[in-house]
């Protein structure tokens, strides 16, 4: 079975429609394909729709942003209740937190570059999820880099002059609104030192105690050394180990099931979950999660 659970559609920083990333998935014989999008369920339909008419297993998640003591980290949530109130609220904050900042790393660019939060804004999809990344868009569209990549290694890196942080619940609430949702909560990129400081071992242990059940220890973002630091920490902490690709669409130099998810880890999620359900079984896929 192919399988990869963490991927962003436009509805967050992805440059494809649900529709898009659900076909793509099915065209390279995906089995099963997670959207993940940054704090919204907003892509969810769409996806579903297009997953019944591709045949291909749909697990619906959300990647939640967190941080703890200034420390970026993100939990991904799969197959939870997406109207349960109290983990709304929390995304809600993150979302209207995360535009005021990208209002904010825009006013310290237009000090050295021509670039407007409107130039940022015609990046942005509709109700999307705004990230670094759109702010990348507007400098490649801009003329100022030539790609997302050199935007951030250049001006938009965790410390750069330009960075400002925004809202996001701590990571142990965010594990506990999700399991309360109903979802099964697992920690993406947990060591991928290049996008900034790390949570300790200690944070992890204690999202564990919350009811953290994988993480994501295979990761493009990950050295083998990273990956087998993950998977060491799962097995201590008794949770299981996944892999995804964290796929963006044209936005990184990264493809669709480059880094896979672990059959184990998928039926636990399925096993683990009671917020919803899969959505359009592909064939090899249906039984799984149903005993
Ligand atoms: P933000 O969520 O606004 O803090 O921005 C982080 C997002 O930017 C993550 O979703 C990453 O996938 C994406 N990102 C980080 N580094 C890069 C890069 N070098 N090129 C493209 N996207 C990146
Ligand atoms: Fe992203
Ligand atoms: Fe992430
Ligand atoms: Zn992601």
């Amino acid at each position: 079975m192919l399988i990869d659970l963490h991927t962003h559609s436009l509805e967050s920083d992805g440059t494809q429609t649900p529709t898009e990333l659900v076909a793509e998935a099915a065209g390279r014989g995906l089995d099963v394909l997670g959207l993940t999008d940054h704090d919204t369920t907003a892509g969810w339909a769409e996806a579903e729709a297009a997953a019944a008419r591709y045949r291909i297993t749909l697990v619906r998640g959300i990647e939640v942003s967190c941080v703890h003591e200034g420390i970026s980290l993100h939990v991904l949530a799969y197959l939870h209740d997406p109207s349960y109130r109290p983990l709304l609220e929390e995304l809600e904050a993150a979302r209207v937190s995360r535009a005021q900042r990208a209002r904010r790393i825009t006013e310290l660019l237009a000090e050295d570059f021509e670039l407007s939060y409107d130039d940022v804004l015609a990046q942005v999809h509709d109700g999307a999820t705004v990230g670094r990344p759109h702010i990348a868009d507007a400098m490649v569209a801009a003329g100022i880099v030539p790609d997302r990549d050199a935007a951030f290694r250049d001006y938009l890196f965790t410390g750069s002059k330009y960075y400002a942080s925004h809202y996001a619940p701590d990571p142990v609430t965010a594990v506990r609104l999700i399991r309360e949702a109903g979802g099964v909560a697992v920690m993406a990129h947990p060591f991928a030192a290049s996008r900034g400081r790390l949570v300790t071992d200690e944070v992890i242990a204690s999202m564990a105690a919350a009811g953290l059940a994988g993480l994501e220890a295979h990761h493009p973002d990950h050295t083998a050394g990273q990956t087998a630091h993950a998977a060491g920490l799962a097995r201590d902490l008794g949770i299981f180990v996944s892999g995804a690709s964290d796929y963006h669409g044209a936005g990184k130099p990264i493809t669709l099931a480059q880094e896979v998810t672990p059959p184990a880890a998928y039926e636990a999620i399925v096993a683990g979950a009671s917020g919803v359900g899969l959505v359009g079984e592909s064939e090899s896929t249906r039984g799984v999660g149903s005993g």
